[in-house]
């Protein structure tokens, strides 16, 4: 098998031409956190939804307290007192006041809210003054204190579009405007199936000749953390039935993730399985690590083609081909637009030498001083040094061109685990 190598771009959108954005469902609105909105919301009235109070104090007629000063108050004839959640018939008149609390519907009438500590309350209260007036010590202007209906949204305005990502406070303005329930695109359910006769689960013994299963864990996180559900489908022993098989039980998933088995090794059978059962893409792209990848589609029976990702065996590989094929591949499923990962500039403070063209993503530490990135590696870069990744906050990319990155050179630098 000797195939040509192809760019981390080309291979990248390969994957991306076969994956389809997933369907839609209706979710709890707390549960659509982190999914992306399949529709748009029109708000369906104003927010707030009448005039209201934004302080405890006084409700007043502007007239009423014009030339309010501490030392010539405005007596008003306190009409009535309203806490957050009363609707009144009150009015307003001249030369009257309504106690009012934070949130309460304004009466009519009312076009200033007069606060607690901008009148005599507390005194006359330890005093012989009338308990049924009120001294306005400050004149203060029309609309103070008082929140607009409809200043937060207008009714018939699109509040949220198709396609926002939903955060918390987009969660928070759908309760506000009554939506109990949201459409989203459906998050991707992510077959995961290790291969290797040496490779065994955390709760087998690790007897000599054996490592435990790492990709597994890994892999299933990274599905997690991106917003998928993993089906963890266990390992397979390097055999060609026991493969096909594994791989079958993934079909009822939106995408199949294999580690391992994907090299020129003799035991590397996924590759042949793939070559049988599948419709195989590509085999080796310009990256390091990760140059071994297989990426096709298996047609199941019921019509529906399942793509399938054939990751390297090692385990940084596995993680770092996850980052730049699998995590846009998820993303564009559950209808993300922007797929892309942060990137930063970074001064690179080690050398990195490029030895075979390829493009490299090296394992670094990130580091702010005097608002300027530095990155150093974060120690010895091998595909099977797990602990670099551990140790990693970012990728600092060295491009297939560049036979080596000085120390002082500037580097570009996906940033890992922040989104
Ligand atoms: P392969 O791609 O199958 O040739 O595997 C490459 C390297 O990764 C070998 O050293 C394997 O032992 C190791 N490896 C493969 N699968 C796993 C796994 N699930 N967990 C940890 N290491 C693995
Ligand atoms: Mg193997």
């Amino acid at each position: 098998l000797k195939m040509t190598m192809i760019s981390v771009e080309e291979a990248l959108s390969k994957v991306l031409n076969l994956i389809n954005t997933l369907e839609t469902e209706e979710k709890p609105i707390l549960k659509s956190l982190g999914q992306v909105l399949a529709e748009d919301v029109y708000a369906p009235f104003n927010v707030p939804p009448k005039d209201n109070s934004a302080m405890d104090g006084y409700a007043v007629n502007f007239e009423s307290i014009a030339g309010a000063r501490n030392n010539n108050p405005k007596i008003l004839h306190v009409t009535g007192n309203l806490p957050a959640g009363a609707d009144t018939e009150l009015r307003i008149e001249k030369g009257a006041a309504a106690r009012i609390m934070t949130g309460a519907f304004v009466p009519d009438g009312t076009d200033v809210v007069v606060p607690f500590e901008e009148t005599d309350e507390v005194e006359r209260r330890s005093s012989e003054l009338n308990p049924d007036e009120i001294g306005i010590l400050t004149e203060l202007p029309v609309g103070s204190n008082i929140r607009m209906s409809g200043e937060d949204i207008k009714k018939g305005e699109l509040v949220l579009g198709k396609g926002k990502l939903l955060l918390p406070a987009d969660i928070g303005m759908l309760a506000s405007m009554g939506r109990k329930t949201i459409s989203v695109f459906r998050r991707p359910r992510v077959a995961i199936i290790s291969t290797g006769d040496e490779i065994v689960d955390v709760d087998q013994p690790l007897v000599s000749g054996k490592i435990y299963n790492s990709n597994t864990y890994s892999l299933a996180a990274l599905v997690l953390h991106y917003g998928g559900i993993p089906k963890i489908l266990g390992i397979v022993k390097d055999e060609i039935k026991q493969v096909t098989d594994t791989l079958r039980r993934g079909f009822d998933c939106d995408l199949i993730l294999t580690s391992g088995g994907v090299s020129l090794g003799d035991f590397d059978v996924v590759k042949d399985v793939l070559t049988v059962e599948g419709d195989i893409s590509f085999w080796r792209v310009c990256m390091k690590p990760g140059k071994p990848i297989a990426f096709g589609v298996f047609n199941a029976e019921d019509g529906k083609v399942v793509p399938h990702l054939g990751l390297p065996g090692n385990p940084v590989s596995a993680m770092i081909t996850f980052e730049i094929f699998v995590r846009p591949a998820m993303l564009k499923m559950m209808g993300r637009i922007d797929l892309d990962k942060q990137e930063i500039e970074a001064i690179m403070e080690d050398s990195v030498v490029n030895t075979d063209g390829r493009r490299i993503f090296a394992r670094v530490i990130v580091e702010k001083r005097d608002d300027i990135y530095f990155v150093r590696l974060t120690g010895p870069q091998g595909s099977g040094i797990l602990k670099s990744m551990v140790q990693a906050d970012g990728l600092a990319i060295i491009p297939e061109i560049v036979d080596e990155v000085k120390p002082g050179e500037t580097v570009k630098v996906l940033l890992l685990n922040r989104n």
